[in-house]
């Protein structure tokens, strides 16, 4: 029998079943996506976003006025996601550790697992020398504002920008594996050591027997049944509460289950030059606001840009308008405002089993998205664009919370030793267990959370 069966392959799943099988137990990693790889990534952006991510590309909040974006492959979101690694500050461990009474939620506790990551995962920055014109145009603008930036730490290994590589491509993973996903940096590495793969295995509920666990659910089409010692949940906020809240014997016993939500809005904002800027053109990201100012007021400014498909969602206006605005793709530069927002969000399920998000925003968070917004604003004015545009539909691109961490069973769900509230053989450390939104990029956590969780099971 399996020690651990790891549900989901993302930046928490892929990172544990690599530690875990490094560690020595036997485990078996399931994912409800495919698992392509640099040669069969589906090429395009209508390709990729309909074959790995969940709902065919694009998930909304019951109101719709949030997309949101997932993985649904072999590797999960890492696979997709723009890899800025960012470590916690005290700002964001204090928070969490304030809020919930977990006493590792402290800068020196955590500090070792990402030296540990550093060590293990290829990163570095973009050369300023190869920094495209939207980076060039934001850095232009931005200085002017009075804030800082920097460049932004990326988990890639020789990205062959001197070959003309287009980074854009890479949100629909990347062709030369130089993006460091977990497809790439832990999954083959411990498939060699002896870990069992189940793709294209979607689980619809877990049942605890107490000496073992029974994943139910799905596997090319046909039901699939899978007993392991204990189950590692790492599908993600959205995955794992999901699966949670449709297993009713443990729902019913996690009063917490489906709160805290939160997804750091984002929101875009373009400044159309007269000269082509080619934003999807090169290194797609490189820099980053770094400044204290905004830190302490819960404001993310980033220089990113979205390929086409995404850039027609978000430009406002219909019919020739909007057609007028598309022709200007070339001459996009690209703001983007994201916001620490307030955990106010909830899940539940709908008719069918499926999924329905709130995501309320408290009007703390519509003044940090004003507030930014008009920072971003300004920032295309100061880069001289001819004419600015505001996007007004939010996307959250980085989910969190559903299963909240904590030291009490009636506000958490995941305890501070990352077992299930009453539950021996359920973990989870992945983005589902954020307490609330930290306002950094959360991949480089999830991963040192995912670290520490192993280490804290193999010493068992
Ligand atoms: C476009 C984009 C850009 C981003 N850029 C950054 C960035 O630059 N830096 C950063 O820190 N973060 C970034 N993020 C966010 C970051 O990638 C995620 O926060 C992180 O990957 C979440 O990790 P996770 O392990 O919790 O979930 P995921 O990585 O999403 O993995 C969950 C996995 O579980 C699988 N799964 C779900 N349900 C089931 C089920 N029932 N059965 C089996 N498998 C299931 C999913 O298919 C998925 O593979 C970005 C996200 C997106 C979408």
């Amino acid at each position: 029998m399996y020690d651990f069966a790891i549900i989901g392959s993302g930046a928490s799943g892929g990172r544990m079943a690599y530690e875990l099988t490094a560690g020595g137990a036997k485990c078996v990693l399931i994912e409800a996506g495919r698992a392509f790889d640099r040669h069969s990534f589906p090429p395009g952006e209508l390709g990729y976003s309909t074959q790995m991510f969940w709902g065919g590309g694009l998930e909304v909040s019951r109101d719709a006025r949030f997309g949101f974006l997932r993985g649904k492959c072999l590797g999960g979101t890492s696979v997709v996601n723009q890899a800025d690694l960012d470590r916690f500050d005290d700002l964001a461990w204090d928070d969490w550790r304030d809020r919930t009474g977990v006493d590792f939620f402290r800068t020196e506790r955590m500090d070792p697992y990402y030296d540990e990551l550093d060590r293990a995962i290829p990163h570095g920055e973009i050369p300023r020398s190869y920094y495209n014109r939207n980076a060039e145009l934001f850095i232009q603008g931005f200085d002017k504002t009075g804030y800082h930036w920097k460049p932004i730490d990326r988990a890639q290994d020789d990205c062959k920008l001197d070959h003309g590589s287009d980074c854009i491509v890479c949100l629909g993973g990347c062709p030369r594996n130089a993006k460091q996903s977990t497809l790439v940096n832990a999954i083959p590495q411990a498939q060699a050591l002896g870990l069992d793969l189940e793709c294209e295995f979607d689980v619809e509920r877990v049942e605890d027997r107490r000496t073992e666990v029974r994943l139910v659910g799905r596997q090319h089409g046909a039901q699939r049944e899978l007993v392991a010692r204990r189950a590692i949940l790492a599908a993600g906020s959205l995955g794992n509460t999901a699966l949670l809240l449709r297993s009713t014997d443990l729902a019913r016993r996690l009063p917490a289950l489906g709160r805290n939500f939160c997804c750091h809005p984002q929101y875009m904002t373009y400044g159309v030059h007269d000269e082509p800027v080619d934003a999807h053109k090169g290194a797609l990201q490189s820099v980053q606001a770094h400044d204290r100012r905004l830190r302490e007021a819960g404001i993310k400014i980033e220089n990113v840009f979205a390929p086409p498909i995404a850039t027609a969602m978000l430009l406002p206006g219909v019919g020739r308008a909007h057609h007028a605005q598309m022709r200007n793709f070339r001459h996009l530069a690209c703001v983007e405002v994201a916001v620490r927002d307030e955990p106010l969000g909830t899940m539940k399920l709908g008719r069918g089993g499926k999924l329905i998000v709130d995501k309320p925003l408290s009007a703390a968070d519509r003044a940090k998205i004003d507030e930014g917004l008009k920072l971003a604003l300004a920032t295309h004015e100061h880069a001289r664009a001819k004419q600015i545009i505001r996007c007004d539909q939010g996307f959250g691109l980085h989910l969190m919370g559903g299963c909240p961490m904590g030291t009490d069973a009636r506000t958490s769900v995941v305890a501070s030793d990352f077992h299930l509230h009453g539950f021996d053989n359920l973990i989870a450390a992945d983005s589902s267990i954020f307490p609330t939104a930290p306002g950094i990029n959360p991949s480089f956590t999830i991963m040192a959370l995912s670290l520490r969780a192993s280490r804290e099971l193999l010493a068992r």
